[in-house]
């Protein structure tokens, strides 16, 4: 088995395609400004850790010589204060169309939303229900029941296809004049479902309720246009499609409409008008950093600094494109070539309605997961039985995508011969 391992090939005519598409690629270069050790055949799971960026290491170094060896605490004044929204604006303007001054980083996700949902619950005190979903990840599920017991709410949850995502209807069928708050994923975690943002977002308004949108598996793949939108809240985190690495921080944004309205649960000194003057009670900031809590990860959104002016110089547009044919061709393939040995497609086949990550499943997936990443190719386990393929369009190429499926289709082969 192990002399088999290397020379695992898909059928000639996608092989073909692969290299066909490579070719075409107009953001192919882009690759190579990512660390790519060789030991990585291919890494499929960009969307739940980005991987790092060459620049990356060279920034972090000179960050402890120079601005945090140097500098030391002058250097909260001469820029990390401000590092929080600095970067939030980055973001805003790179990946969520949202204009300056709504957007802040910091906490984790589990924390940032906790923190936003708490805020818009408590700013709709006579609305007793949240809208959610039971597809959407553990922890926005937790954080929303916790906040719900917290403040005497009841969860209206909607039970969607998990093959697809939660239809603007179904949220329509619960939003009445006892809601507060809808809390969604924007893109399923588990399908790559685009949720219909602005539509929901118009009916729950129709409603005089507030809408949350959680952009974790949105940022940085799927166009996103907040401002447009009207969206009220949204939270995402920063180390999937932003590479920011284990443990960034999250990123909050609150419709600048909203800022004197809401008020978060955590009154730290951060989020203090004035968090040196060290008086006796929290009077909240003005603005997006009231959303602030306590001091700020600066060494984790160095990272992320170094990705957001990469997708700056890509272009969303192009990205979204690229990760479209990503998608499209592990569609064909898992069609062609695996379809035959048992496997599924669980992801919409409608490009439209499909983000960056397609899930395929079998029953032998979590033992065909366990050898590939033996072998270096690293996608997903997804319990029971899928097999998610994360497309970075920046760092991953056909090329690569093409050998992971061919050890794919070589090991489930294999199993069954
Ligand atoms: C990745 C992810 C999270 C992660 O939350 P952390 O607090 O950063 O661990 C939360 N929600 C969704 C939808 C995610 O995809």
């Amino acid at each position: 088995m192990p002399e088999e391992d290397g020379d695992a090939r898909l059928p000639q005519e996608f092989v073909e395609l692969a290299a066909e598409l490579d070719e075409q690629d107009t953001l192919a270069a882009y690759r190579s400004e990512f660390v790519l050790p060789e030991g990585v055949l291919a890494y499929l799971d960009g969307n739940s850790l980005g991987r790092p960026l060459k620049v990356t290491g060279g920034r972090l170094a000179r960050f402890v010589d120079g601005e945090w060896g140097e500098r030391l605490i002058r250097a909260w004044d001469e820029r990390w204060l401000e590092l929080p929204t600095v970067v939030g604006d980055l973001i805003g303007r790179a990946v969520l169309g949202a204009a300056p001054g709504q957007t802040v980083v910091g906490d984790s996700t589990t924390v940032m939303l906790y923190k936003l949902i708490r805020a818009a619950v408590d700013a709709r005190p006579r609305r007793t229900e949240i809208v959610a979903d039971t597809e959407n990840f553990p922890t926005d599920r937790f954080v929303l029941a916790a906040v719900a017991a917290e403040t005497g709410r009841t969860i209206r949850w909607i039970e969607p296809d998990p093959a697809t995502g939660v239809q603007p209807a179904e949220v329509a069928a619960l939003l009445g004049d006892r809601t507060a708050l809808v809390v969604l994923s924007h893109v399923a975690y588990k399908s790559a479902y685009i949720a219909d943002l602005p539509a929901i977002t118009s009916a729950a308004h129709r409603a005089g309720a507030l809408v949350l949108w959680d952009l974790c598996h949105s940022a940085g793949v799927v166009e996103v246009a907040l401002d447009d939108s009207d969206v009220d809240l949204a939270v995402g985190c920063s180390y999937k499609f932003l590479n920011g690495g284990p443990g960034a921080p999250a990123y909050g944004y609150v419709a600048r409409r909203l800022h004197d309205e809401l008020r978060q649960p955590i009154a730290g000194w951060m989020g203090h008008a004035e968090p040196f003057a060290m008086g006796p009670d929290y009077v909240p900031a003005t603005g997006i950093r009231r959303f602030l809590s306590g001091t700020p990860p600066i060494l984790a959104m160095i990272p992320v600094e170094d990705m957001l002016a990469v997708i700056q110089r890509a272009g969303m547009p192009a990205v979204r494109e690229k990760s479209v044919r990503l998608t499209d061709y592990a569609i064909a393939v898992a069609d062609e070539v695996l379809a035959p040995l048992g496997v599924v497609v669980a992801s919409p086949r409608d490009a439209d309605r499909r983000a960056g990550h397609v899930t395929v499943e079998h029953d032998a997936m979590k033992t065909v997961v366990g050898e590939l990443w033996r072998r270096g190719v690293i996608p997903d386990f997804r319990p029971a039985r899928g097999l998610r393929i994360g497309l970075s369009p920046l760092s991953t190429s056909f090329g690569e995508l093409a050998t992971a499926l061919a050890h794919v289709e070589q090991i489930l082969a294999g199993q069954a011969g």
